[in-house]
Formats: C-alpha cells, structure tokens, sequence
C-alpha cells in the first residue's frame, strides 16, 4: 500500500505523525470534505497547529492539521492571504469619473465634480 508521504514541515527527530502510515487517498477525498477516522487522527494529532498553519500558508490541497480544503480557504481569506472577489471601486464626488457618473445616469453633476471636470479641462493640453 502507498503511504502519504511525511509532512514536510517535520524536522529530523520528530515523531512521525499516524497519517505518514496511511492510506493517501483518505486524505485527498474526491468531495473535498474530511473522513470521520481523519478528524480522530488529526484531532489526536501533537502537530495539529502547526500542520494546518503550514498547510494555510502554502495552500496545500487535500486535508491537514484536521483542516479541510474549503476551512483553508476560508481561513486564508480572513487572514488576508488571498483577495476576496474585487468590488468595483466606486470614484466618490469631485472627480472626473464621478461627474462622468452623473450624465451617464442623467443627472446634473454635483458642484465638486463641475469643479473636477473644470479643473481637467483646464489641465488638458488641447482643450476640447
Ligand atoms: S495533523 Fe493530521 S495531517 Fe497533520 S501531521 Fe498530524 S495527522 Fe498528519
Ligand atoms: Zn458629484
């Protein structure tokens, strides 16, 4: 049987933890969630810390430190690891963007995105 491979994070001398002496596929299970014996094995595990913040840190795929794929991208999200989907940045009043905004939409722009609008007018090399 293939076993997983020790946890690269361990340092000569350390235990070998019991998910070294298991079957991978555990592990990795297809729907990305966590195997009942996984959650013993993990939760009894002296490395759980520092195999799941290893784990977060890389981004590592399949289970670690009792931390499934979906619980690390989550975690990493709220640490600020990854981007959360952009938002458009909105331009607020008194700026060109701003006033374009206002006739996009119709309206009369507001006095600071006149004022902006006059002021890149005025800046324009060759004003139109
Ligand atoms: S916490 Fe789980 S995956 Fe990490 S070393 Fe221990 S048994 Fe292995
Ligand atoms: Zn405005």
């Amino acid at each position: 049987m293939t076993t997983l491979s020790v946890p690269a994070f361990l340092r000569d001398g350390d235990t070998v933890p019991e998910c070294a002496s298991t079957d991978p596929d555990l592990w990795f299970p297809e729907n990305g969630g966590i195997r009942g014996v996984v959650r013993e094995i993990c939760g009894a595990c002296p490395y759980r810390l520092p195999c799941r913040d290893w784990a977060r840190a890389r981004d590592e795929r399949g289970v670690w430190g009792g931390e499934t794929e979906t619980g690390r991208r989550s975690a990493r999200l709220v640490a600020g690891l990854v981007r959360a989907p952009a938002q458009r940045e909105t331009k607020p009043c008194g700026t060109y963007a701003a006033y374009r905004r206002h006739l996009r939409k119709g309206e009369q722009p507001c006095r600071s995105c006149q004022g902006a609008e006059r002021a890149r007018r005025a800046h324009a090399p060759e004003a139109a």
